[in-house]
């Protein structure tokens, strides 16, 4: 299975991270599987960062294999939502940025991809799903699929037209705006509407 995750779709954190313009497609990277966290495993921090920052998103999962599929059609590719966070070594980032060189390491890293457990996206609006993130106990990030710059179906036609999209995929949709550092002994819970998705703590 493979991990996509699109950059820069909310633009309150766009303007949080790279002041400039909105991207004109999704920006797109990948994470390997070995990303994965998953059960509420705690998550340790790896000791070629000093700083690694939360993302919390809202993640699709591909229940269908499909290439070329076409906005119209995209739903019918998913059916379950989960939560994840898009660890990032911010450090490490921003010296790949000021490079030019790729994102890869910075995102793809071991447990860089924690993950709850998934559930069935019946009942829930997908264009208007609100989620969140608390770190110890208070509220860090709070987001609406509403301010996606690219919706879920649009994101996927965008990059079945590259990658074919297989069963237990994973789609990492983007973070709002609220961005910032774990530091050891953190609690982090993330949220879909009122249900806690995900629970653990930061070694
Ligand atoms: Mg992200």
């Amino acid at each position: 299975m493979k991990i996509i995750a699109v950059g820069w779709n909310y633009a309150d954190h766009s303007k949080e991270l790279n002041p400039t313009q909105l991207p004109k497609n999704p920006v797109i990277f990948m994470k390997p599987e070995t990303a994965l966290l998953k059960e509420n495993k705690p998550f340790y921090l790896p000791d070629f960062s000093k700083r690694i920052d939360y993302e919390c998103e809202l993640v699709v999962r591909i229940s269908k294999m499909g290439k070329n599929i076409s906005k119209k059609f995209a739903n019918r590719y998913y059916d379950e939502i989960g939560l994840g966070i898009d660890f990032t070594a911010r450090d490490l980032q921003n010296n790949f940025k000021a490079e030019g060189s790729p994102w890869e390491i910075c995102k793809g890293f071991d447990n860089s991809a924690p993950i709850s457990d998934f559930i069935s996206k019946e009942g829930y609006d997908l264009n208007e799903l609100h989620f969140s993130l608390k770190k110890n106990g208070e509220t860090v990030q709070q987001g609406n699929t509403s301010d996606m710059v690219f919706s879920i179906d649009e994101i996927i036609e965008y990059t079945s037209k590259f990658f074919t999209l297989k069963t237990g995929d994973l789609i990492f949709t983007g973070t709002p705006v609220g961005v910032g550092p774990v530091q050891i002994n953190d609690h982090l819970e993330g949220y879909i509407e009122e249900k806690l998705m995900f629970q653990f703590d930061v070694l």
